[in-house]
């Protein structure tokens, strides 16, 4: 596990409040030790306005400026482990840093994570909030993710975390032999499926998950 500030809060980001978020994956099925280890060792509290640390810890989704939001610990736990808990991910591409959330806790399991974000202050942001926080095996980029990170690639994992109505053909060109794309497909939002790509040394073998609920998928910078 990779050190991160010791941010030890008081009241609602107490340490009491944090394991009962992890009591709470816990009876949503995740069982991953490794993967509950990390969500236990990243500050969530700080990564949104103080306004709404206090809320940092419940099941839920919660606003980060420019109508995005960090998605909720379920989600972020769950892709996590489909992603994870199989195989050692020499590098991972995560498009939509968001907040930087769920890029601090792939940072604890994989090697390296590669992380882009069409926002400009959202990827700043993040940049230095990770920074602060000591996470050092990551990369930044603002650029619009359906391109994905061509530079970088072949990816063993991509983590996609807004919704475009279907695979963006660079993801899976970008991925490797044996590697794993969890990405949300669908047009509306709240009907969306959680999809799980591998790559095989023919082909693409394609399965549908759960629903899920994400941002859109957007294209362009801003
Ligand atoms: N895991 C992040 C989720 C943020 S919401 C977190 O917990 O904070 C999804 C993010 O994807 C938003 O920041 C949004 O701006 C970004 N996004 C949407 N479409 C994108 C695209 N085509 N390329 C890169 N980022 C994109």
């Amino acid at each position: 596990m990779r050190a991160l500030l010791q941010t030890e809060g008081i009241g609602m980001t107490s340490r009491r409040t944090r394991e009962r978020m992890i009591d709470r994956l816990i009876e949503q099925g995740i069982s991953s030790h490794k993967i509950l280890d990390a969500m236990r060792n990243v500050p969530r509290h700080l990564f949104m306005d103080d306004a709404l640390a206090s809320r940092a810890y419940e099941d839920t989704s919660l606003p980060i400026g420019h109508g995005q939001t960090i998605s909720q610990p379920y989600i972020v736990a769950k892709m996590t482990e489909l992603l994870v808990d199989h195989q050692h991910m020499k590098n991972v591409l995560e498009i939509g840093t968001g907040c930087g959330y769920q890029t601090a806790v792939l940072a604890q399991l994989v090697d390296y994570v590669y992380s882009v974000e069409r926002i400009e202050s959202l990827h700043k942001q993040a940049k230095n909030r990770l920074w602060d926080l000591h996470i050092r095996n990551v990369s930044y980029l603002h650029s619009d993710g359906g391109w994905g990170w061509p530079e970088k690639a072949p990816y063993d994992g991509i983590l996609v975390a807004a919704a475009p109505p279907e695979i963006p053909q660079a993801l899976l060109d970008q991925m490797a032999v044996g590697g794993i794309m969890l990405i949300p497909i669908g047009k509306e939002r709240g009907v969306q499926e959680l999809q799980r790509v591998i790559r095989t040394e023919t082909g693409y073998e394609i399965e549908s998950l759960e629903p899920v609920s994400f941002v859109p998928f957007l294209s362009g910078k801003q």
